[in-house]
Parts: structure tokens; C-alpha cells; sequence
């Protein structure tokens, strides 16, 4: 079978990852708010992932709902967690559709794919037909997350880069990497340039859900942690320079 992954693309220079992932959580849009979206914050991430597919990347898109609602929050104040864990997931449908407004205002051509079927609103998720979307230079950007609940937009991240055959899973976080405790609190906190699958699980590091690193080592995709915040590192990363953690076996 042919590895969709290698076939050739349009990606350009010193690109070293062609079709990437990635990933962010809905706190990465908050800005300085204490809830819901900042319009400035998602143009300027925007604008970085447009700087992406400018360089030929295939780019595909998971982003969290955790600036909106997050399940377990609904559950501790006594909802029924599957509920709460579809509040969840409509929350990530917004911010995947304010992405997409955000990306189409500086030119980029996009596609929105709900794990949820709403047929009003955006296409249902289709595997093949997300990666055509990609291989035409569409951001495809998944909303829903797995459309299961017990789930996180996390292993949501995990599985849809799995199945795009991405050659790599980008997280997107505050920090330019992974910390043994969180830098921020702990300004001694030891950062690593590498990481492997099994020192993420094993020392618990708060990088991704365990599913979801599971899965990434099982399709062997590398996961790259780094700093949404500073400007220019997504397109660094993509070319295996900047600032990031890399895991892998
Ligand atoms: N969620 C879910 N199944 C999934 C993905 C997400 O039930 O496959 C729900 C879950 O309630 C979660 C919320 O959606 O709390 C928002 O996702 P997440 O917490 O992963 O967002 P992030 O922390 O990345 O912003």
C-alpha cells in the first residue's frame, strides 16, 4: 500500500516534516482572557500557519475547547460526564470554525471537519477526502475531537495524525518545550530536547495524555512540543530548527 505520507508534495526549501499536525489547546487562543476566544490571538496563529503552507506543508489542524467548557469540569458539578463530554466537544467545533475565519481573512483556503456530523455548518469527518484537501493545500482542521466522550482533543490529535499519515504531531503550547515541572511556577524546572515515548509515560510528564502518546509511539509519529508565542517558531519547527522537545523511540 502506498504511504500517503511520501508521496510527493509541493513542500519546498529545508522542509523536513511535509504533512504535519497541529495541535492546540483552546487556552492557546484565550490571549489574556480568562475564557473563550481572543480575535487577535487567533489571527496571529493564523498568520503563523499561513507562514506553514506557504512553504509547501501540508497542514492539518486539531484544536482543544478547554476555553470554553471541558467535560470534567460539568461532571464535578454533577452533570452526567458523557453530556458534559459533548458540551465539550461542541466547544472545540467553535473555535475550530473561528480558526478557519481567522486563516480564510489572510488567504488561506481551509476546510473545517466535524468528528459530529452538523451537514449545516461544516463537512463531516472523511478521511480520504481530508487528505485530498491537504494534498490541494487545504488546512483541514478537525473539529469534534474523536466525536467520542471519555476522550481528549489530545488522542483526538493522536488518531487523526495517524490516519493522515503525518509525518509529524506539532503541540502547541505556552512553553518552547517540555519541562520537568511546570516553568512558569518553577523557574529551576529542567527542560529536555529529547524525550522518548516511554520518558513521557513513565515520568508522567504533562506533555499529552497517556493515550495519546501511545498511540503516536505505535505509529511512530514524532511528537514536537514548542511555543505557539513565539512568532516564526512554527515554521522553524517544520524544518526541524527553533526552539522544541522531540519525542520519539
Ligand atoms: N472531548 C471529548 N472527546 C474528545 C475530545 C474532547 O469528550 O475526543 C471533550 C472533553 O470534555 C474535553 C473537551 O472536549 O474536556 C475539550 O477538549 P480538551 O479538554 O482536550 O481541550 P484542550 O485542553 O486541548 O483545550
Amino acid at each position: 500500500m502506498t504511504n500517503v505520507a511520501q508521496m510527493p508534495t509541493s513542500a519546498t526549501g529545508d522542509v523536513k516534516y511535509k504533512r504535519v499536525l497541529l495541535k492546540l489547546s483552546g487556552e492557546a487562543l484565550m490571549g489574556d482572557r480568562d475564557y473563550g476566544l481572543d480575535p487577535q490571538t487567533v489571527e496571529r496563529v493564523a498568520t503563523e500557519i499561513k507562514d506553514v503552507v506557504a512553504e509547501g506543508v501540508e497542514v492539518c489542524v486539531v484544536i482543544g475547547g478547554g476555553n470554553i467548557f471541558r467535560g470534567v469540569s460539568g461532571a464535578a458539578k454533577g452533570m452526567d460526564r458523557s453530556t458534559a463530554d459533548y458540551m465539550g466537544m461542541l466547544a472545540t467545533v467553535i473555535n475550530a470554525l473561528a480558526m478557519q475565519n481567522a486563516l480564510e481573512k489572510v488567504g488561506v483556503q481551509t476546510r473545517v471537519q466535524s468528528a459530529i456530523p452538523m451537514s449545516s455548518v461544516c463537512e463531516p469527518y472523511i478521511r480520504r477526502r481530508a487528505i485530498r484537501h491537504m494534498e490541494k493545500g487545504r488546512v483541514v482542521i478537525f473539529g469534534a475531537g474523536t466525536g467520542n466522550p471519555f476522550f481528549t482533543t489530545d488522542s483526538a490529535a493522536a488518531l487523526r495524525a495517524s490516519e493522515m499519515q503525518c509525518n509529524a504531531l506539532i503541540k502547541g503550547t505556552k512553553v518552547d518545550g517540555v519541562y520537568d515541572a511546570d516553568p512558569v511556577k518553577v523557574p529551576e524546572a529542567k527542560r529536555y530536547d529529547k524525550l522518548t515515548y516511554m520518558d513521557v509515560l513513565a515520568q508522567d510528564l504533562q506533555v499529552m495524555d497517556t493515550s495519546a502518546i501511545s498511540l503516536a509511539r505505535q505509529s511512530q509519529i514524532p511528537i514536537l512540543v514548542f511555543s505557539i508565542f513565539n512568532h516564526g517558531a512554527f515554521a522553524e519547527v517544520v524544518q526541524g530548527k527553533g526552539l522544541f522537545t522531540l519525542i520519539s523511540d
